[in-house]
């Protein structure tokens, strides 16, 4: 696994520097967040959930249980059909888990300052680099699945699915499930 996530750090590092000309030109500022509060679904493989899940294990206690606990209400408020800030977005309007944010967070910046109705412009050439990114990061975690960060997170807490996942088996039967208790979208890796 640890040659996966090695992998990973390297298809980000990638496609950053692919982008970096148009990422240049961006008119995304600090503090601005409309990408972590407005956007629809944060979808993640489950490579990079492993990641972002071995990281809070390494936080005190106290800020673990915080995040479980923002993950799960974002999970019922999307399982209500709302939109909802990440649950990884802090009242500063930073990111928590900047370093190892996925690749959906990565990929989006906006050529033009955002509003509800003026939503993230990008030049089509970093759209191109992201959806061959994409591509990558699929064969990449080609027994893992894709879905919104937290659903992806609350599977991965699970022992059998994360046993399961980290043996190099899937059970889609499973996952199917999850998905329909769960009412929300999971994605088996099309390879
Ligand atoms: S993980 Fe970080 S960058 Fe991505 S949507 Fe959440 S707060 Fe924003």
């Amino acid at each position: 696994m640890n040659k996966k996530t090695q992998k990973l750090q390297s298809i980000y590092k990638t496609f950053e520097e692919n982008t970096a000309e148009y990422r240049s030109k961006a008119a995304c500022t600090k503090g601005c967040a409309f990408c972590c509060s407005e956007a629809g679904s944060i979808d993640i493989t489950t490579l990079e959930g492993l990641v972002i899940q071995d990281h809070i294990a390494m936080l005190p206690r106290p800020r673990g249980k915080s995040i479980q606990k923002a993950l799960v209400q974002d999970m019922k408020k999307r399982e209500a059909g709302a939109v909802n800030p990440c649950p990884f977005l802090l009242k500063n309007k930073a990111c928590m888990i900047y370093d190892i944010r996925p690749f959906a967070c990565r990929r989006i910046y906006s050529l033009h300052a955002c509003s509800k109705d003026n939503p993230p412009l990008l030049s089509r050439h970093a759209m191109e680099h992201a959806e061959n990114t994409l591509r990558q990061l699929q064969r990449l975690d080609e027994t893992g699945y894709s879905g919104h960060i937290s659903f992806i997170l609350y599977m991965l807490d699970a022992p059998q699915f994360r046993d399961t996942y980290l043996a190099g088996d899937s059970r889609p039967e499973e996952i199917m499930d999850f998905g329909k208790t769960h009412r929300i979208s999971i994605n088996k890796m099309m390879v």
